[in-house]
Parts: C-alpha cells; sequence; structure tokens
C-alpha cells in the first residue's frame, strides 16, 4: 500500500499523514497479540536495559531456557522436547530439515503443492510456487519431491469435498512408496493448514494418513506452523485440528508478538542426535526477542486469545458463508479461526481462477482504509489476518468494508 506506518496498535495503523487503517493482516499474522502489546513493550524495555545480545552459545541466559521450556510444553503430544531458536520462518524450516537428515542418515525431503516456506535455498525449494519465489534464483536444493495437497474446492484426485482428505492422502502416499522410496525420505514437511496457499484447510483424514505414513517409515514429520500456529486457528497449533503429533514442529510469525524470532522444537531423540556444534546462529533467540516471545505467550493467556480467535472466526463464518450464495465470483469460503479466505473465480462451474477480481476487492478495501492481503497459487484469493486482540465493532467494521468491496465488485 502506497502509505507510511507511524504508529500501530490493538488493529489500527495510523499512517504518517493520520489517517487510519483497520489492520486485517496483523503483518502477516505476527501480530497476534497486537502492535505494541503492553506485556511485550515492557518486556522489550527492560530486557533492553538489562542487556541486547551475549550469543547463547557463547554466554548463555535464562530467557532462552524459560522460552524453549515453554514452547516444548505447549507443542502438541505428550513427548520429551528440545527447542532451539533461529531470526525467521525459512530459518527454522531449513533446521528442521537438517536435524531430520542428521537424525536419519536420509536425504530425501517430502512438500506439497500450493505450500509457502520461505525464501532461503532450502526454504524456496520447498515452496511451491514459481513465480515471485523460485524464478531467476535456481538451481534449487535437491532431492525435493512434491506431492497433492488436500485442497477440497480444487480436488487434484478429483475427489468430492467429503473424499478429497482420503484421496490425495493415498495419491501422496503412493508416491512416496512407488517413486521416492519410504525408507529414503528423512522428512516430511507441510503446513496443517496451507497460509501462503490460500488458508486451504485439507479435508478430514488427510493428516493423519500422512502422519501415520510418516511414523510406520521412520519418516520425521515436520509441521511448519510458522503462520498457522501461535493461536492462530483457535488453538496454540493448528496440528491440534486432527490431533496429530508432529516429530518436528516450526515457529515464527506469531512467536515474537512482532520482534523477530523463530523456533524449532523437535522430539529429544531427533534433536539430541546432531553433533555439537551442528546447529546455531549468532543471533538466533537473541535475549530481546526471547522475552518478547514470553511476553506474546502470556498475553495469549491472559487474554483467552485462543478462545478469542475461535469467536472471530464464528463472525468470519457468518459475514463471508453468505457471500457464497449471494455473488457469483466468489467461489469458496474458508474458515480456521482467525485465518480466513474468498477465493474468486470468473466461471463457478470451470472454477477459472480471477486474480483481477482479488486485486479489485484488495484495491477498493485499501481505498476505503482496510489492510487485507492477496494469497493462493493463482493469485485469486483475498486473504484476512486480524490481530485477536482487534475489538469486535473494529472487526465488523473491516468485515463490512470487505463485504462491500466484494459486492461492488
Ligand atoms: C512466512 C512463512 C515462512 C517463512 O517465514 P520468514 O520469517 O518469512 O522466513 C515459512 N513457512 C510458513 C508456513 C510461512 O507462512
Amino acid at each position: 500500500m502506497p502509505v507510511f506506518a507511524a504508529k500501530a496498535s490493538g488493529g489500527v495503523v495510523v499512517d504518517v499523514d493520520g489517517n487510519s487503517f483497520i489492520d486485517l493482516g496483523a503483518g502477516i499474522a505476527v501480530l497476534n497479540v497486537g502492535s505494541s502489546a503492553p506485556l511485550v513493550a515492557a518486556a522489550v524495555a527492560e530486557q533492553a536495559d538489562a542487556f541486547t545480545h551475549t550469543c547463547f552459545q557463547v554466554t548463555p541466559y535464562e530467557g532462552y531456557v524459560a522460552l524453549a521450556e515453554k514452547l516444548n510444553s505447549l507443542v502438541p503430544g505428550d513427548l520429551e522436547r528440545r527447542s532451539f531458536f533461529l531470526n525467521s520462518g525459512a530459518e527454522a524450516v531449513e533446521n528442521a530439515v537438517k536435524v531430520a537428515r542428521s537424525a536419519t542418515g536420509r536425504q530425501a525431503v517430502v512438500a506439497f503443492d500450493h505450500a509457502f516456506h520461505g525464501r532461503t535455498l532450502m526454504g524456496m525449494s520447498l515452496t511451491a510456487k514459481a513465480a515471485p519465489y523460485k524464478r531467476t534464483f535456481g538451481p534449487l536444493a535437491p532431492e525435493v519431491y512434491r506431492l497433492p495437497y488436500s485442497y477440497p474446492y480444487r480436488c487434484s484426485a478429483g475427489a468430492s469435498y467429503e473424499e478429497c482428505g482420503p484421496a490425495c492422502a493415498e495419491a501422496a502416499i503412493t508416491a512416496m512408496d512407488r517413486q521416492i522410496g519410504g525408507d529414503r525420505i528423512a522428512a516430511l514437511v507441510i503446513e496443517p493448514v496451507l497460509g501462503e496457499g490460500g488458508v486451504i484447510v485439507p479435508g478430514d483424514g488427510f493428516l493423519q494418513s500422512l502422519s501415520q505414513y510418516c511414523a510406520e517409515h521412520g519418516i520425521v514429520f515436520v509441521a511448519d506452523e510458522v503462520q498457522a500456529g501461535f493461536a492462530r486457528t483457535g488453538r496454540w497449533f493448528a496440528s491440534e485440528h486432527s490431533g496429530i503429533v508432529p516429530d518436528i514442529v516450526t515457529t515464527a510469525k506469531g512467536l515474537g508478538g512482532g520482534m523477530p524470532i523463530a523456533g524449532v522444537t523437535g522430539r529429544a531423540d531427533l534433536m539430541d542426535s546432531v553433533h555439537p556444534g551442528g546447529l546455531g546462529s549468532t543471533f538466533g533467540g537473541n535475549p530481546v526477542a526471547c522475552a518478547a516471545a514470553l511476553a506474546a505467550i502470556e498475553e495469549v493467556e491472559r487474554g483467552g486469545l485462543v478462545e478469542k480467535a475461535q469467536r472471530i472466526g464464528e463472525t468470519f463464518s457468518e459475514k463471508l458463508r453468505p457471500l457464497l450464495e449471494e455473488c457469483q465470483p466468489v467461489g469458496d469460503v474458508r474458515v480456521a479461526g482467525a485465518m480466513a479466505a474468498v477465493e474468486f473465480v470468473s466461471d463457478r462451474g470451470r472454477k477459472t481462477p480471477d486474480p483481477a477480481a482479488a486485486s479489485r476487492v484488495l484495491a477498493r478495501c485499501h481505498e476505503e482504509g482496510v489492510i487485507a492481503l492477496k494469497a493462493g497459487t493463482f493469485d485469486n484469493v483475498v486473504r484476512i489476518l486480524p490481530p485477536l486482540v482487534i475489538g469486535e465493532d473494529l472487526l465488523l467494521e473491516g468485515l463490512d468494508v470487505i463485504e462491500k468491496a466484494i459486492r461492488a465488485v
């Protein structure tokens, strides 16, 4: 947007000219606890005053350990866990793959259609979309295999909404068995809900079947929760909706309450198998960022933001689902807690993607002072990711603007 931010909090961004915008993007699912959340701002100030950096491998500090222990207890499953910290989601994914390869002695890595895993070499290699993420940046990392993701609206196996999960799981498992070999695969890296791919919630049974296949073949199941995690979908982690227990969970975006930090949290036996000094980062788990993350977790707990995300999801459903009946270009509406998407098509029968409609809706929203995001492999999805602390009135005001923009287009 052609505006420069001067101040932000609680779901409102004020620009340098004094205009206010309703923030339904949250800095791409980062500001779950809001911008400059009180506990986060105080923790950052206090830690900055005490010390700003030592490098954890050189001189450790309590905040890093406290955050690792907290994440170990929050991720799904009752397993012994270890965590370490980096600076970005892409680095978390890179390091999850390093752990999986080192622990298994295998090389192959499986990723999925419509996936986004960051912009580093391994990150963009695992990412599905060529433009803009991979174009002109090759060669890409070898030993990455792409399999179908369950996308019920556009099931690649041609199955119905109800059957898409099992059908796509079967296709993916057949490919792992026949094309790669289950005993050659180090890691399966997957978003439990696709974010950049267009808020795609996989069909029932999809994640469970893949998780079971991984367990049977010694494959490390990596849930990339960078976007869908941290209370966004109405659970601490999106994996919880399907009851799976990932071997490794990657976190970033919402983790630091607006400060840059990313986490890799994995089964203790996998994490401990890596040689000393093999993993690390100069800035990773910076003390100010760790203090911010601990405060952000407290904001989620004190503010009941996991439940709040569920309520935001109900509001989304009430406001957006009727558009499916009433507006021709709306092909699909998807809601996963406080993550929502409207997918635009120019022909409902053929489901022809209509990226121009999505662009026009977003342009109108921006003119009317609402920040929302573009997403999807076909660039035809409007994605809505409000801060979880947003007031009900402000959320409804923002959704009214989006609804009017959709009806106008
Ligand atoms: C944003 C994102 C990343 C990359 O995070 P960066 O901090 O931009 O490197 C990785 N995985 C998922 C699922 C993401 O949404």
